[in-house]
């Protein structure tokens, strides 16, 4: 299975378990490390509207909770005529764990229908390299996205 298609599947399987029932709108996601591993999520809404949370973010928290840290690229699905890119919180949240090179593929029910990096949906961005965290990293080794996973 390709790179691509990959994603596509996953992001695809991770849509159909949506929590969307106020919207109506179901979303998943599935990204890329850099390792190759795949992580997956989809949108969970709440009846308290604005503590819902993005498939984008979902498939992050997967990627983080299993110890990795860089994303290589993601694959974004939805339904509808417009495309369903990513709102301005999660190219944030991307852009944590993603350099501006990284693919982000916009897909619909049926396939990919456009490809953007993500230096293209978020320019100018802020990111861990302004931060403190990056100073001690290349002092010290470790920082936000490269940080090792702590085990017990
Ligand atoms: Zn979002």
């Amino acid at each position: 299975m390709g790179s691509i298609e990959a994603l596509f599947s996953a992001a695809a399987k991770a849509r159909l378990s949506a929590y969307a029932p106020y919207s109506g709108f179901s979303v998943g996601a599935a990204l890329r490390t850099v390792s190759g591993a795949i992580f997956s999520g989809a949108n969970v809404e709440n009846a308290a509207y604005p503590i819902g949370t993005c498939a984008e973010a979902a498939a992050i928290a997967a990627m983080v909770a299993a110890g990795q840290r860089r994303i290589a690229e993601i694959l974004i699905i939805g339904e509808g005529d417009a495309l369903v890119t990513p709102c301005g919180a999660c190219r944030q949240r991307m852009r944590e764990f993603a350099g501006e090179d990284a693919k982000i593929y916009i897909a619909g029910i049926t396939g990919v229908r456009a490809t953007f990096t993500l230096g293209v949906l978020l320019p100018a961005a802020f990111g861990p390299s302004m931060t403190k965290a990056d100073q001690l990293e290349r002092e010290h080794g470790g920082g936000p996205a490269s940080a090792p996973v702590r085990r017990r």
